[in-house]
């Protein structure tokens, strides 16, 4: 590679959405982004979509930190180079993780969380270094974790990319930057579903979705889609969902209609993909009792939650996860092959696409009954 494709290329203007405070309707401006630092990529984002995580930090949660570009899921092309970022080259398709792995520290060593402690989940809306690569109209932005993929260019420190298998197609990579993966991880590192488990999903969204495709791979069976809406039935289907419920087409509680399909059990794992108490108390007492786990996902904006303490104690497991469970470097690139080889058919989760103009309109189309994932084309 020559000095000039390294060479940082000077500041850039570009556009990119801008969230100016938990009222404040979202605008598209002109910003500033600066040249990557030594450790850093500068990235020319193709596609992004959009998390419903975008939507609670746009509301200030759970630190306001404004003017921001929001965005964290993206696939994108390395524009410029940092001296020391020498493991990308110009043109490398990448995706922005907001997990890194170092693969040295002792979490990353373990080989049972994906929390890296070199390369830890960035909540203070900067760079590594504590400051920010963009601005508008002379004014410091924050970023999104180490993302902010609503921009026509971002700046990543390099330990937060991963290079793309250049065989996929990326009009949908940037699904597998956050909520479907999420929900595969979940399935697959988070909770370890084996073959032969029961399954229950409830909301199926991008991360639902994942959720029952990760147990479809690994054999789970049935595997329960619960879901207010639906029209979303089709949905789980092409992922692998078995049975199908619409809790409120039924005088019966969301437990009892889960136990209905399992022989009076519950399901060895639910995952829950919604948020709030009320769901959370629901899915614990949908598994079975002694060993029934649930996983809860956290794109929620309350604090803290009440849980029913009698459902915990009787053996079950309430568990956490960010990005579930997955590594970056390490299981990336076995979903790139699944999706390859079409045993993840991604394309099935795009159901609105937009161009960068129509990001501030993207809450309203959340709310669509048929909105799963918003995919945004960049150019
Ligand atoms: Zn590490
Ligand atoms: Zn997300």
């Amino acid at each position: 590679m020559s000095g000039s494709d390294r060479s940082p290329q000077g500041v850039v203007t570009c556009r990119a959405v801008v969230c100016w405070g938990p009222d404040e309707p979202w605008t598209v401006e002109d910003i500033t982004v600066d040249p990557p630092s030594p450790s850093e990529v500068r990235i020319k984002l193709l596609y992004a979509s959009v998390c419903h995580t975008d939507i609670v930090r746009s509301k200030g949660f759970p630190v306001p930190l404004f003017p921001r570009v929001l965005g964290h899921e993206g696939v994108g092309v390395v524009e410029s180079i940092g001296s020391e970022a020498t493991e990308f080259k110009v043109g490398d398709v990448v995706i922005p993780t907001f997990v890194g792995e170092c693969r040295k520290c002792d979490n990353c060593k373990l080989g049972n969380t994906n929390l890296c402690l070199v390369h830890p989940l960035l909540l203070t809306g900067l760079m590594p270094d504590g400051t920010s690569r963009m601005s508008v109209h002379g004014q410091p932005l924050y970023h999104l974790f180490s993302c902010s993929t609503w921009s026509e260019y971002t700046v990543v420190a390099a330990c937060y990319l991963v290079r793309v298998d250049p065989d996929l197609e990326i009009r949908h990579a940037s699904f597998l930057s956050c909520g479907f993966t999420t929900g595969y991880g979940a399935a697959w590192r988070a909770a370890g579903v084996k073959s032969g488990s029961s399954v229950a999903v409830i909301g199926l969204g991008g991360v639902g979705l994942g959720a029952i495709q990760g147990s479809s791979s690994l054999g789970a069976a049935p595997i329960i889609g619960v879901d207010v809406n639906d029209s979303k039935r089709g949905k789980g289907e092409a992922f692998g969902m078995t049975h199908f419920i619409n809790p409120n087409q039924s005088d019966k509680s969301l437990p009892e209609l889960i136990r209905d399909l399992t022989g009076g059990m519950g399901v060895d794992y639910c995952f829950e993909c919604v948020g709030g108490s009320a769901l959370i108390n629901h899915a614990l007492e949908s598994t079975k009792m002694g060993f029934g786990t649930v996983v809860a996902f956290g794109a929620g904006s309350g604090k803290s939650l009440e849980i029913n303490f009698p459902s915990l104690v009787t053996g079950r497991t309430l568990k956490g996860t960010v990005f579930g469970g997955i590594k970056p470097r390490s299981d990336l690139p076995e979903l790139f092959t699944k999706c390859k080889l079409k045993e993840i058919q991604l394309d099935q989760l795009a159901s609105h696409e937009i161009g960068l103009d129509e990001v501030p309109k993207a809450n309203q189309l959340l709310k669509q009954d048929d909105c799963v994932k918003i995919l945004i084309k960049m150019c």
